[in-house]
């Protein structure tokens, strides 16, 4: 049976170093299409090989971001598999038996050369225009010699001994890819503290879990050579190999925290939708070959293949992954955009759960056009929550284009007739046709600007100068708060046509930026 024959069986394989990052996101998604479309099966292996830098908060950290994105995985440490266990650290004894196999059947060798040796012999390589490579020292030493140094109780590695041929790997994104084995050096298979090396432990996993296919980025390409050689030399059937181009910022360097959010907690910490990360992870590294850019898991499924994946590198590129959140945001049911905003408004302690009151999917709604990020949410919103302070929105109508041409007096005037106005509104009629059909009276009988008329009325009520539309805004905030705001700024604005402020009105003019009609 050749690899390609397999039942699909697809990994990845990260390294609780950290949190979840995209690159292993855009891993798990590519493996999950593709063990979906092949009725296979996706395994989560935890890489810990590297135990100082390995953490628990990391792992769970990984299983958390996968989760939030709906990337689930078949068979893993947390929810175990007939392959398990699927933590390397859990599997030493495996490697330990692959090293001995290897060096009892002359494969591996013993190296006993120091740090201070192996840096010697790389910066010689250098000055001589080499590329730096072990130059194979110890592959010759006999065996009563190993044994001796080995009495002595010297520090040691395990090295692989490379067969030097040429290697051809016919990658299922890059093509074929040709490589000098000669030019490789053998790689360590076991450090000097006993822990294997990830390749190595990779190796002796995707054989002893049946992996068909592997699929990672292309910054282990390289390394493939020398797993194919820990491959044949253990006598195992490599997997078939997919090397996806990495993912870069659009400076085209290495995609860091640098740059902005690099985990996916952080994008939904920010408010970014998982179907928006997933969509735009999709096409970090695949193209649909059409125009096409909106996908839902499901179209992926559908259109997915590792032959429309890109072997050069590509962009993770932060303003279309935000552009995307916006007309995904716009697509969502309002119902489910409320129960995705809520947490953010919760979060900013404007909402205590459960809710108070407020009729919080009409308000959504009238965002849902302009909000490109969930926590957007509380600085858009958050004055339907709050009354805006009287003195601070008067001072606003102080420094306003359209309404500081008024004075004072005439903008409290103003403010007067409309509360007169909409009293008179009962609360079911309370609706932005009828309120409309009052207010577009109202501002003819007064003979101002349209202009002006409703800033002023949009900054009495809301305290800021941009808002959703004005009536169903107002719609939106019910009579008894619309009306207990315009009376509060009305109280905030000077009762006389008169240049010197009542006592109280000149201290709250301290406060205000220099208006002149004040
Ligand atoms: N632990 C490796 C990494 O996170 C996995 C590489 C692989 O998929 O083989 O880069």
């Amino acid at each position: 049976m050749t690899s390609a024959h397999r039942p699909v069986r697809v990994r990845i394989a990260p390294s609780p170093t950290g949190n979840c990052h995209v690159g292993t996101a855009r891993g798990a998604l590519y493996n999950l299409l593709f063990a979906r479309q092949h009725n296979g099966i996706f395994v989560l292996r935890i890489d810990d090989t590297d135990q100082k830098r390995s953490t628990e908060d990391s792992e769970t950290g990984i299983y958390a971001g996968l989760r939030w994105l709906g990337l689930t995985w078949d068979e893993g440490p947390d929810v175990g598999g007939p392959y398990g266990p699927y933590r390397q650290s859990e599997r030493l004894d495996l490697y330990g038996d692959a090293a001995r196999h290897l060096l009892e059947v002359g494969r591996a060798y013993r190296c006993f050369c120091t740090p201070e040796e192996l840096e010697a012999e790389r910066r010689s390589a250098l000055a001589r225009g080499h590329p730096p490579r072990y130059s194979g020292r110890c592959r010759h030493l006999t065996a009563r010699k190993v044994r001796a140094k080995l009495a002595t109780g010297a520090e040691h590695v395990v090295r692989l001994r490379i067969e030097p041929k040429l290697m051809v790997v016919d990658d299922l994104v890059q093509g074929k890819v040709t490589q000098d084995a000669a030019l490789l050096g053998d790689p360590v298979i076991v450090k000097s503290s006993g822990m294997p090396v990830y390749h190595f432990a990779t190796v002796v996993d995707e054989h002893a879990m049946d992996i068909s296919h592997v699929i990672r980025g292309a910054e282990h390409l390289n390394n493939t050579f020398p797993q194919i050689q820990m491959y044949e030399a253990l006598g195992y059937l490599p997997p078939a190999f997919a090397h996806i181009g990495l993912l870069l910022n659009p400076d085209r360097s290495k995609i860091g925290k640098r740059n902005g959010a690099v985990y996916i907690g952080e994008f939904a910490a920010l408010g970014y939708l998982p179907e928006t990360l997933i969509n735009h992870l999709a096409l970090s590294g695949w193209s649909p070959g059409t125009d096409a850019e909106i996908f839902s898991f499901d179209e992926l499924l559908h259109y997915f293949s590792l032959e429309r994946c890109s072997a050069s590198n590509a962009i993770f590129d932060r303003d279309k992954l935000l552009w995307l959140n916006g007309v995904r945001i716009r697509e969502l049911p309002v119902s489910e955009l409320t129960r995705q905003v809520r947490p953010f408004l919760v979060n900013a302690g404007l909402l205590a759960e459960p809710e108070r009151g407020v009729r919080l999917e009409s308000i959504i709604a009238l965002e849902q056009q302009r909000m490109k990020t969930l926590n957007e949410a509380p600085e858009l919103l958050g004055f339907f929550f709050h009354d805006p302070d009287p003195v601070t929105a008067a001072a606003l109508l102080g420094r306003d284009r359209f309404t500081r041409k008024r004075s004072g007096h005439a903008l409290r005037e103003g403010l007067e007739s409309t509360l007169q106005a909409l009293e008179a509104l009962d609360a079911r009629s309370w609706t932005v046709i009828k309120l409309s059909e009052v207010l577009d009276d109202l501002v003819v009988a007064l003979g101002w600007k349209r202009g002006e008329f409703f800033m002023t009325l949009r900054i009495a009520a809301s305290g800021k100068q941009a808002t959703p539309s004005l009536y169903e805004t107002l719609e939106a905030l019910g009579r008894p708060a619309t009306l207990r705001r315009l009376r509060a700024v009305v109280g905030a604005l000077p009762a006389r046509n008169d240049r010197t402020l009542p006592s109280n009105a000149q201290e709250t003019a301290s406060l205000l930026p220099s208006n002149p009609m004040l």
